[in-house]
């Protein structure tokens, strides 16, 4: 594929160069060409994972874009001297093109989260949304992966939308992804705010890069996962003054 954008480089993995409508633009002319797309909203916990398992790195850089989904990744950036723009979320990103879907008459398949979750996205979308097309929805927690690609592929869907969490979805659309051609699209958690059944952090938190501590505070158990986030500066600054 041409590179629609320039990249940074972040820890191994090349961030594009987009304001969040810049991106917007791309994949909605993506669709509307009937391209196939793999998008990756990365935050820092996945660059991380794909320093561990050079199988998740290998499958991360067949993506045709890595955005920069989380404040961890525009500070790398900026402390390795080349800026990125702005984040790129999973989930604002999900909403608008679910916007853009509903009135360009494109579906979505949504894939993944719990089936209580998933029935209240479709529900939603609905709502919200009355002339969605909801090309077909499969919850998360299936046996037969290859079945779930086969539904996907009858459903033609114009984009598609796995919430399985990291590494899981990148793996699931890799190696699916040749089915149908579609913008495929790992969301992570998104369905779970999405669906209401966990609060984004209010615009304040966010607005002051403070989401990571909006979440912690609401769910103590993710203090494991976010030490990612110091052991990831610390690698930054290594790479800035020991190049390694
Ligand atoms: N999930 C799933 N199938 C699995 C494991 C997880 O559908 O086998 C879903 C889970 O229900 C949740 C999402 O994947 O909706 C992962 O959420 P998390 O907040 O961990 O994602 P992150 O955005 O941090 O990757």
């Amino acid at each position: 594929m041409q590179k629609k954008f320039e990249t940074v480089n972040v820890l191994g993995l090349d961030f594009i160069k987009a304001t969040q409508a810049q991106f917007l633009s791309q994949l909605t002319q993506d669709s509307l060409a009937h391209k196939n797309r793999f998008v990756v909203t990365a935050n820092p916990e996945i660059v991380l994972a794909a320093k561990d398992d050079p199988k998740y790195a290998q499958t991360l850089a067949t993506a045709d874009y890595i955005t920069a989904d989380g404040i961890g990744i525009i500070k790398g950036a900026k402390i390795l001297g080349e800026p990125l723009p702005e984040r790129v979320t999973g989930y604002d990103t999900m909403e608008a093109l679910i916007a853009w879907a509903a009135k360009n008459d494109k579906s979505i398949f949504f894939l993944g989260a719990k089936p209580e979750v998933l029935q209240k996205v479709l529900t939603k979308a609905k709502e919200k949304y009355p002339t969605l097309k909801i090309a077909g929805s499969c919850d998360g927690y299936f046996k037969d992966e290859n079945k779930v690609a086969q539904l996907i592929k009858e459903a033609h869907p114009d984009f598609v939308f796995a919430a399985l969490g990291f590494p899981k979805q990148e793996f699931f659309i890799a190696k699916h992804r040749e089915l149908t051609p579609a913008i495929w699209m790992g969301v992570g958690g998104s369905f779970d705010v999405f669906s209401g059944m966990t609060k984004r952090a209010p615009k304040w938190w966010i607005d002051h890069h403070l989401e990571w501590g909006y979440r912690l505070v609401k769910e103590p158990s993710r203090f494991i996962r976010m030490l990612a986030l110091p052991k990831y500066l610390l690698l930054v600054y290594r790479k800035k003054f020991f190049n390694k």
